[in-house]
């Protein structure tokens, strides 16, 4: 009998389903508008719908072993959602329970760069591989941690807040309430802001052709911008691009001598800029842990796309119930 799960990835424009085989294989791949204005309990009808959906599309429910969801924020052990600040009412919402009275199926949730890890881990830059850390380089830094194979989410299930590793003492401020978190420096918009910050500075006394760029109109400054100016061996361009890694660097040492870990993967937005992130982290990282630690693990890119939302969900269910 071929095993089969359903994953559902919930954004905050589209909920985003799939069904999956063992082997990462995805069919039926739909898409619904999420509505997250309506509120909390129309955004899970709205999941039992596209549940629905899938399983009529399939044609039968009975090679379906569960349901995996990613969503923003956490999902405690009971399956209620705290966090998730963007999208209205969600928080406090029971997932689990809805799902169970309308299915026979089992249902497990995490949050949604967490399960974007189990993607990697299962299909992508992480297959085969044992101990492994993921960061989502995106307009945030979000992360994921797979132990022994298994997705590892913390007691509550906020494991794996990785972008919130301070790594300046007394830093830039983060909207999560810390000061010098790494997602103000290493994330889209932590580069931005270095961007605009070093620009401002360097204004006539430097003006290389990436600080007229940037001070000509700040609005239009992206991490994109940053790294083709890195590309053109642009003096403050490599400056904001030393700052944003050797920011990165700090937050993987702390995770490297906390879990030893065979991989750490990037992957989000920023890293369209590829071999220069992870050359230039691997320069700094020494510096923040052991030596013997850093030797025995890789860095690497992120191989999977959009789609590891929906694949991690669904690898997330093979994971839990699987065998
Ligand atoms: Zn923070």
């Amino acid at each position: 009998m071929e095993k089969l799960a359903i994953g559902i990835d919930l954004g905050g424009t589209n909920l985003k389903g799939i069904i999956l085989n063992e082997k990462g294989e995805g069919r039926h791949l739909t898409r619904i508008p999420t509505e997250a204005q309506k509120g909390g309990a129309h955004v899970l009808k709205n999941i039992i719908h596209l549940i629905g959906e899938l399983v009529s599309k399939e044609g039968s429910e009975k090679n379906i072993i569960g349901v995996g969801i990613g969503t923003p924020g956490f999902v405690d052990e009971d399956g209620t959602v705290s966090g998730a600040e963007n999208l209205p009412g969600w928080k406090g919402t029971r997932i689990y329970d809805g799902i169970a009275e309308k299915f026979d199926f089992k249902v497990t949730a995490a949050n949604d760069v967490t399960v974007a890890t189990m993607a990697e881990a299962k299909y992508g830059a992480g297959r085969g591989v044992r101990n492994l850390v993921c960061y989502a380089l995106g307009t945030g830094i979000g992360g994921g941690i797979v132990i022994d194979h298994h997705l590892y989410k913390g007691t509550h299930g906020m494991a794996g807040e990785l972008g919130h590793i301070v790594v300046e003492t007394n830093g830039i401020q983060c909207n999560c309430g810390l000061k010098g978190c790494v997602e103000r420096y290493a994330s889209a918009t932590g580069i931005v802001n270095l961007a605009l910050k070093l620009c401002s500075e360097a204004g006539n006394n430097n003006p290389t052709p990436f600080v007229v760029e940037v001070n000509k109109d700040p609005s239009k400054v992206t991490s994109k911008m940053v790294y083709d100016f890195v590309k053109q061996n642009d003096p403050v361009a490599n400056q904001v691009n030393e700052i944003a890694c050797d920011m990165l660097a700090r937050a993987i040492g702390i995770t490297l001598n906390t879990l030893s870990p065979d991989r750490v993967i990037l992957g989000g937005g920023v890293m369209m800029a590829g071999q220069v992130i992870i050359d230039t982290v691997s320069k700094y990282v020494p510096r923040y842990c052991w030596p013997m630690i850093w030797e025995k693990c890789d860095l690497v890119i992120a191989e999977l796309g959009e789609d590891s939302g929906v694949l991690g969900a669904g690898a997330m269910v093979f994971d839990e119930f699987g065998c």
